[in-house]
């Protein structure tokens, strides 16, 4: 898990909020791991408002043993990002 802390809500100053994930199963790599395309967005529950998506290729085996493939990231750089995301927003005055 992320441990990037969220902003409240610039909307609503709810600070509960939750991240999404929205998956795809598109294929299989060479080895037999399951090649996902994955959305993280952070979405605000009170007032429905969300922040900005962030996609990217993820793989099945969580214990990868070697480098990433360069078309690859992780669930917790996706999440992080999409924190990110949703602080700048949050920034903007
Ligand atoms: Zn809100």
């Amino acid at each position: 898990m992320s441990d990037t802390k969220l902003k409240p809500c610039p909307f609503c100053g709810y600070n509960k909020l939750k991240i999404d994930r929205k998956r795809k199963r598109e294929g299989y790599t060479g080895l037999d791991d399951i090649v996902y395309y994955d959305t993280y967005s952070v979405r605000c529950p009170k007032c429905f408002s969300r922040g900005g998506a962030v996609g990217g290729r993820v793989l099945s085996r969580i214990s990868y043993d070697g480098e990433l493939p360069e078309w690859a990231t992780t669930a917790d750089e996706l999440q992080a990002k999409a924190a990110r995301a949703w602080n700048r927003r949050a920034n903007n005055d």
